[in-house]
């Protein structure tokens, strides 16, 4: 019936590594095998912090500065 409201909102996070569903027991992974990708990654130094954040934040940050020294 129509209980899916009732159920806590719910994200489908997905694989940081190919983009696939997350899968619960390997989140925030799909397979164990993207787990390994990403770890290899991190070890192998050559995995980059997504920097697509930052701007982001800092773009809020000056936002939330402009707003309090607007008021
Ligand atoms: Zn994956």
């Amino acid at each position: 019936m129509g209980e899916v409201h009732h159920l806590p909102r719910r994200r489908k996070p997905a694989c940081p590594i190919c983009g696939k569903p997350a899968v619960e027991k390997n989140r925030p992974f799909c397979s164990p095998r993207c787990h390994q990708v990403d770890l290899g990654r991190w070890l192998g130094d050559t995995y980059r912090i997504p920097t697509d954040d930052v701007p982001e934040e800092a773009e809020l940050a000056a936002a939330l500065t402009a707003r309090d020294s607007d008021s």
